[in-house]
């Protein structure tokens, strides 16, 4: 399977099924128990990604990419916080869903934009680029690219979380399950954090920051890497 009908499968359950499944597990409606421990650890993940950036000082003004941003999970909170936040999604239904919830804030969010577009032909500079969770659905000879683009339109920053090759079978599964594809299990992704560390590396970036996200059935490896 190549990343064009890998990407087109992603695209079309983020329009469909996969969108239903994801805005309810990013919401705070009633879900089950499986993805109310993963809407846990991801709340985990944006909380560590909205500490980092307050912890710096500058967030009001810094502009920031959040690529494949959703239904707008870090996007709104960042741009609540001041920051100037493209949000664009690969899904048109995601960033529909996420311009909603960014409408619904009370007092008008003027500092965000939203785009549906593929992350990889995103253009511009930015402060700061984040990508989370989204690695999961690019295999590993498809990475080197995706991060050699985002660091590209990445000024001082890139943010990534990602799936590491480490974990339990059984929490992949269950994690998997939740994805497209003929064989769920496989068409989520994890990565070897030392290939995404050289990658980001070999584009010119050290790593600040690393945290470690993780319920039962959720595990994500975050990464802060900076300019050198
Ligand atoms: N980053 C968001 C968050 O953490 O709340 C969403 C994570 S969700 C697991 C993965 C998202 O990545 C989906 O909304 C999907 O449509 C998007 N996506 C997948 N491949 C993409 C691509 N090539 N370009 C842009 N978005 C993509």
């Amino acid at each position: 399977m190549n990343l064009v009908n890998d990407k087109d499968i992603v695209k079309q359950y983020f329009n469909s099924t996969g969108f239903d499944r994801w805005q309810r597990i990013y919401g705070d409606g009633k879900v089950n128990k499986v993805q109310l421990d993963i809407r846990t650890g991801h709340q985990q993940t944006v909380d560590t990604v909205i500490k980092w950036l307050e912890a710096d000082g500058n967030l009001r003004g810094l502009c920031v990419c959040d690529a494949g941003c959703g239904v707008g999970s870090l996007s709104i909170p960042l741009a609540e916080a001041g920051a100037i936040v493209c949000a664009s999604d690969i899904s048109e239904k995601m960033v529909a869903e996420a311009y909603e919830r960014a409408t619904a804030v009370p007092g008008k969010l003027y500092n965000i934009s939203f785009a549906a577009q593929d992350l990889e032909a995103l253009s511009g500079k930015f402060d700061t680029v984040i990508c989370l969770d989204v690695l999961i659905h690019y295999p590993q000879s498809k990475v080197a690219d995706m991060i050699a683009h985002l660091s590209s339109i990445a000024q001082s920053r890139l943010i990534l979380s990602f799936a590491p090759k480490t974990l339990a079978l059984t929490a992949l599964k269950k994690f998997g399950e939740l994805f497209p594809g003929p064989s769920k299990t496989t068409r989520a992704y994890q990565h070897r954090e030392a290939d995404i560390i050289k990658i980001l590396e070999s584009n010119g970036f050290v790593i600040k920051r690393t945290a470690m996200n993780s319920t039962s059935f959720y595990y994500s490896r975050l990464l802060e890497a900076v300019r050198k």
